[in-house]
């Protein structure tokens, strides 16, 4: 699931792949830049900023522009090689390919797909809170906007970006877990809202550099989260069966003992 670790690793590989490359071709399918060619423009640089992903690039009259997608729950950036086959997903999914000499970048399922002067980039992630594993990483900024919304449930507080950017649903129940506070506590009733922001930033850096997700230290299959898709199954710590139910529009996972609720 596209959360902050896997966008900030998806911008490096795509930084790899294409920085300081000249492109030799594009080709969007998307209908807002269907007429968009981006031949001849050179890729500065791929960064993430919570889930959205800005490909900054500099055209030939030396105008910046930054290719906005945001990867939502199922969008996908994948750098291929030349002659490789693009297998990683079906190709009526593929929304851009953005091809150099020595590598074709493929977006998949993207969202919010945008082409829009580099120096304009906030009009589409200013609103977003500080991002987790962005290089202005602002702890004392995040827990101000969690704060600033305190009826609001903490499961649902730490998936909205405009707090802070880059939990999804899988950090947001495992540093929930891991704190013993219950997904529906109001946020003034969280005990360390500061160390909760501080864990999940932690558990977020932890997985930068690898696709495995993983809370528990643990890297095998089946043995990498607490809580998150465990529902039925014994608690790690206190063999309670975990529990699943929806929490605003998204599933929380959670369990009763290590997490109870406060009356
Ligand atoms: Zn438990």
């Amino acid at each position: 699931m596209p959360e902050g670790d896997t966008v900030w690793n998806t911008a490096r590989v795509l930084h790899r792949a294409l920085a300081g490359a000249r492109l030799t071709g594009s080709d969007f399918r998307v209908p807002q830049l269907a007429t968009t060619d981006l031949t001849g423009w050179t890729v500065r640089e791929s960064a993430s900023r919570g889930k959205r992903l800005l490909l900054r690039l500099t055209g030939p009259a030396d105008e910046d522009r930054t290719l906005h997608s945001h990867l939502r729950m199922d969008g996908a950036w994948r750098a291929y090689a030349p002659g490789e086959r693009w297998s990683a997903r079906p190709a009526h999914l593929i929304r851009v390919v953005l091809r150099s000499a020595g590598a074709a970048a493929v977006g998949y399922h993207l969202h919010e797909l945008a082409l829009i002067p580099t120096a304009e980039e906030e009009s589409l992630v200013g609103h977003l809170g500080p991002d987790l594993l962005g290089p202005d990483w602002d702890p004392a900024e995040a827990v101000r906007r969690l704060a600033a919304h305190p009826e609001q449930s903490i499961g649902e507080a730490l998936l909205d970006q405009r707090n802070l950017a880059g939990v999804g649903n899988l950090y947001k129940c495992e540093v929930l877990f891991l704190r013993g506070v219950s997904p529906w506590t109001p946020v003034r009733d969280v005990p360390d809202l500061a160390g909760t922001v501080a864990l999940a930033q932690r558990l977020l850096a932890a997985n930068r550099g690898r696709w495995t997700q993983s809370t528990t230290g643990v890297l095998r299959r089946g043995g990498t989260s607490y809580v998150y898709g465990r529902r039925a199954q014994p608690c790690r710590r206190c063999g309670t069966a975990i529990r699943k139910e929806e929490l605003g529009e998204r599933v929380t996972y959670w369990c009763p003992v290590c997490q109870p609720e406060r009356t």
